[in-house]
């Protein structure tokens, strides 16, 4: 993997006061330097994650006099004329990339938004912690000039058709068990990174965001009747990792690179504050169709436990050929870092673990790896809450506010999930009819190409 798409995540040695909070949410001890000095990042060891960008709190002040002139600090970050301080800990910014690109009104632009940005974003313009925008983030991005505002969660229904069957088929016709799930792209890289026996265990399947930039150039450019070549793909991500998937290099099943540019939930709130868009004033507006269109269990993707939620609500009805009779599956959703919960299928027990925090999945590894794991399938994320606390999330100086902002955020994602009229993914119409105009079955030929892929040992 070449060693600059790993620099993602860097600490600005003038502004660092060695205070050691990066270091103490680290999941892989990832920062490096004495007590009080200026720290470092270790590219090898580090997954992206940006939780050591969410935590540092030490910032440029305007009365003190540095080397660096603030005016080089933005640019070396990528980003805007903004009013924020800078914090020592920070991300390389896509801004003035996508700013450009944007500028040109013939380009024939697609994006995609995550599950968690809809309950983050308007805390960036003064409305309460968690609020539910996904109708004035539609808005917005038709604002910035997005010729179709399409979903991520509209391929995290994809992710299920395909991750369900795989789950079923590892099951009844073999393959490694337990099976991770691969949408967390921190994660998968921490199973490259530290654990490159256990590869095989992860799904094949990328992630939502992949898939959709996939699907975006070809289905979505044969739907408009444009070539591939001539779509731009942005991702508007709660995830500082997305940026480095993206540029992955097996990541252009499309034949081109699938995903061009992630921003994050900030970048694009800087994009919305420099339109000068009143975004609390936007009305609501929906996301275009077809690859725009989601269930419920699609957007519960952006908190812990959701994707096997998702899942375990389309692979019971994949195994039963019944329904399932509760659709919220609540003994998947929790605080604890481990949630252990046996689905009873009637012919299977179904036996699932959630994790959330990459220091808690190291036992369970171990025990992969001395051939003690009594289960079917595993879901991690490497942030606490899962993506709503992300990198690329608004930030939170005060933990009690970051405490109440997860809370907010996981609340109106499980209200969103209710709110819409297909509440599994294998029940959204337009996810049917792309099976059946398009890429066929679920792991057949097509979906095989655009959809799946193999991840590699880094060491
Ligand atoms: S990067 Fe920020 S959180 Fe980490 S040691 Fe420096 S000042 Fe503290
Ligand atoms: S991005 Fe995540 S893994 Fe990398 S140094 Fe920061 S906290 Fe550690």
């Amino acid at each position: 993997m070449a060693k600059k798409l790993q620099e993602n995540i860097k600490i600005d040695a003038e502004l660092c006061t060695g205070c050691g909070r990066c270091s103490e949410v680290c999941p892989v001890d990832a920062i490096e330097g004495e007590e009080g000095k200026p720290q470092s990042v270790n590219v090898a060891k580090c997954v992206m994650c940006g939780q050591c960008v969410q935590i540092c709190s030490a910032y440029d002040s305007p009365f003190e006099q540095y080397a660096t002139s603030r005016s080089q600090r933005l640019k070396e970050r990528n980003m805007p004329i903004v009013k924020e301080p800078l914090f020592a800990a920070y991300y390389h910014g896509d801004f003035f990339k996508v700013k450009k690109r944007l500028a040109d009104k013939k380009q024939f632009s697609m994006v995609q938004c995550a599950p968690a940005v809809r309950v983050s974003l308007a805390e960036e313009f003064g409305m309460p912690l968690g609020s539910l925008v996904p109708g004035k983030m539609v808005a917005a991005l038709k604002r910035l000039g997005f010729t179709r505002v399409y979903d991520t969660n509209f391929a995290a229904d994809l992710t299920i058709m395909e991750e369900g069957s795989e789950l079923v088929k590892r099951i009844t016709e073999g393959g490694s068990l337990p099976m991770f799930t691969s949408c967390c792209p921190a994660w998968v890289k921490f199973v490259e990174n530290e654990y490159p026996e256990l590869i095989d265990h992860l799904s094949s399947c990328k992630s939502p965001q992949q898939m959709a930039g996939s699907m975006f150039k070809t289905y979505g450019a044969s739907v408009d009747g444009v070539d591939a070549r001539e779509v731009y793909s942005v991702a508007i991500m709660p995830c500082t990792c997305k940026k480095f998937e993206a540029n992955r290099p097996e990541m252009k099943s499309s034949g081109y690179q699938d995903v061009d540019a992630v921003l994050t939930t900030r970048e694009l709130a800087y994009l919305i504050k420099e339109a000068a868009i009143d975004f609390n004033a936007l009305p609501e507006e929906s996301f275009d169709k077809p690859l725009g269109m989601y269930s419920g269990a699609g957007t519960i993707f952006g908190v812990t436990g959701g994707v096997m939620e998702a899942a375990i609500r389309t692979a019971y009805e994949l195994i039963t050929k019944e329904p399932i009779e509760n659709v919220n599956v609540t003994s998947v959703r929790g605080e604890q870092g481990v949630r252990k919960v046996t689905l009873d299928t009637g012919a299977l027990k179904l036996k699932t673990v959630v994790v959330s925090g990459l220091k808690n999945v190291i036992p369970i590894l171990e025990d992969i790896q001395r051939g003690k794991a009594d289960f079917h399938f595993m879901e991690v994320m490497t942030c606490p809450a899962g993506c709503i606390s992300g990198g690329g999330q608004p930030k939170m100086l005060l933990p009690v506010d970051g405490r109440k902002a997860y809370e907010n955020r996981k609340s109106s994602t499980y209200q969103h999930d209710e709110e819409q009229r297909y509440r599994k993914s294998h029940e959204n119409p337009e996810i049917q009819d792309i099976y059946q105009k398009f890429l066929g079955e679920p792991l057949g030929h097509k979906s095989h190409k655009l959809l799946h892929t193999h991840y590699k040992p880094s060491r």
